[in-house]
Order: structure tokens, then C-alpha cells, then sequence
């Protein structure tokens, strides 16, 4: 299995480091060999590449005027050009307290919860928090779920059911965190019906992940796929 490297910038709070921990840790008890990671808010080395902050400090802003936002393909075009992938594969996961766009077409969705590209993928908290604290705990919480799901290739197998096509392949089971989530509201509602029904993937799509899993060459899964819409925000 390939290792998963995890950041996040300087500006996650302690809540939603342990959400993310959490989210990772239940996939580590779920898939046997799963190697995990943390090198968090800290700079693992000097210079170029060194840290979560210097991803963030070097996304171009989405250029609005009333909010500030990083372009989520930009950050991961900027992770993919980092130095170590070659010598060790790897699988990226970022997080940053700074809201995220991204391209659908040629325009950019209003933002996105996170978005996925061969083994990369980086997601926001900032949409979570004004929620109730357990609602915002499972939000965070199935996003990183959600977008690692995308990187093993759920919902993306053509010759299975339940599945559309909604920015990105996504599942249309109950209880899956493969569900696209479109606004804040209906994510915390995918979210809170995985807890309930104590799921996180459905059996098609721990289906999916066993038959691909490993098999993704670097930038040859381009379908983007994000959680995030046009519509509200
Ligand atoms: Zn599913
Ligand atoms: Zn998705």
C-alpha cells in the first residue's frame, strides 16, 4: 500500500487536528497495512517545499472581492511538482484553514470542500466552522474519508450501480461518504446518516478501492472531483 503523507497549515486548531487523526485512524482499523504519516503544521525541511504554510503561501488567491480563497487545483498542481514523489510514491493529504475553489470548466465553482487528483488531495475546514461542535467534528471527519475514497478510485468504476456523476464520481448509497454534498447542510446530513448507520465506505465501494487500490499512476486518475457547488454557500 502506499504511504500517506498528511500536512495542514499553522492556522488548524487542535478540534480539527483531532478530527482529522480520527477520520485517518478509523481507515487505518478499516484496511490492514495502511501506513500513515503526520507531519502536520510543522517544516520538515528548509526552503522550497518545507512546510503546509509554504503550499498555502505560494496558491494563487481566487481572484473574488469579497472573500479570500486558494485555487484547490493550483495547491495540488503545486504538491505534485514537490521533489519526493519519484523516490518514494506516495499519497499527499492537505489540509488548510483557508477556504478553496476550484475550476469546473471555465469558471470557478463558488468553493469547494475539497478536491482529489491521482494521489493528491487537499481540503478546507473553514465552511465547518461556525457549525455545532459534533456536526463540524463529522464534517472534518468525512471530507478526508470522502477525497482519500476518491484517491482509491470509489465510485469511479464504470460497470457498477449506484453511482453519478456530480463534479466527480460519486456513490448514491445510504450511509456512504462517497455521496456528493453540495452545500454545508448537506454534508453534515451525509455525514451524520454515515455515523448513525455506523458506515463509513458501502460494500460497492470497498468494492471499488480493493480493485484499484495501488494501481493509480501518478496524474492518470484525472477526473477532478470536488465537494463543493455553484449554488449557496
Ligand atoms: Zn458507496
Ligand atoms: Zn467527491
Amino acid at each position: 500500500m502506499l504511504p500517506i503523507n498528511v500536512m495542514y497549515d499553522s492556522g488548524i486548531d487542535e478540534f480539527e487536528e483531532i478530527a482529522i487523526v480520527n477520520g485517518l485512524g478509523e481507515l487505518d482499523s478499516m484496511f490492514p497495512g495502511m501506513r500513515i504519516r503526520m507531519y502536520g503544521a510543522s517544516a520538515w525541511c528548509e526552503g522550497e517545499y518545507s512546510s503546509a504554510d509554504w503550499y498555502v503561501h505560494n496558491t494563487r488567491a481566487v481572484p473574488r472581492m469579497d472573500i479570500l480563497q486558494l485555487d484547490a487545483g493550483d495547491l495540488i498542481d503545486l504538491i505534485a511538482g514537490e521533489p519526493w514523489q519519484e523516490a518514494e510514491p506516495h499519497i499527499d493529504v492537505m489540509f488548510t484553514s483557508y477556504d478553496l475553489a476550484a475550476m469546473d470548466g471555465r469558471q470557478y465553482l463558488n468553493f469547494v470542500f475539497g478536491m482529489a487528483d491521482g494521489r493528491i488531495t487537499v481540503q478546507s475546514v473553514a465552511r465547518y466552522r461556525e457549525l455545532p461542535d459534533f456536526d463540524r467534528y463529522l464534517a472534518i471527519k468525512a471530507v478526508v474519508q470522502h477525497e482519500l475514497g476518491h484517491i482509491f478510485g470509489m465510485a469511479s468504476n464504470l460497470g457498477r450501480t449506484n453511482t453519478e456523476y456530480n463534479l466527480g464520481p460519486h456513490c448514491t448509497n445510504s450511509g456512504c461518504i462517497m455521496r456528493q454534498g453540495l452545500s454545508v447542510s448537506e454534508w453534515v446530513q451525509h455525514a451524520r446518516e454515515s455515523h448513525e448507520m455506523g458506515r463509513v465506505y458501502c460494500p460497492q465501494c470497498l468494492k471499488d478501492k480493493v480493485s484499484t487500490y495501488d494501481a493509480i499512476p501518478l496524474g492518470a486518475y484525472a477526473a477532478v472531483a470536488a465537494g463543493g457547488n455553484k449554488i449557496g454557500r
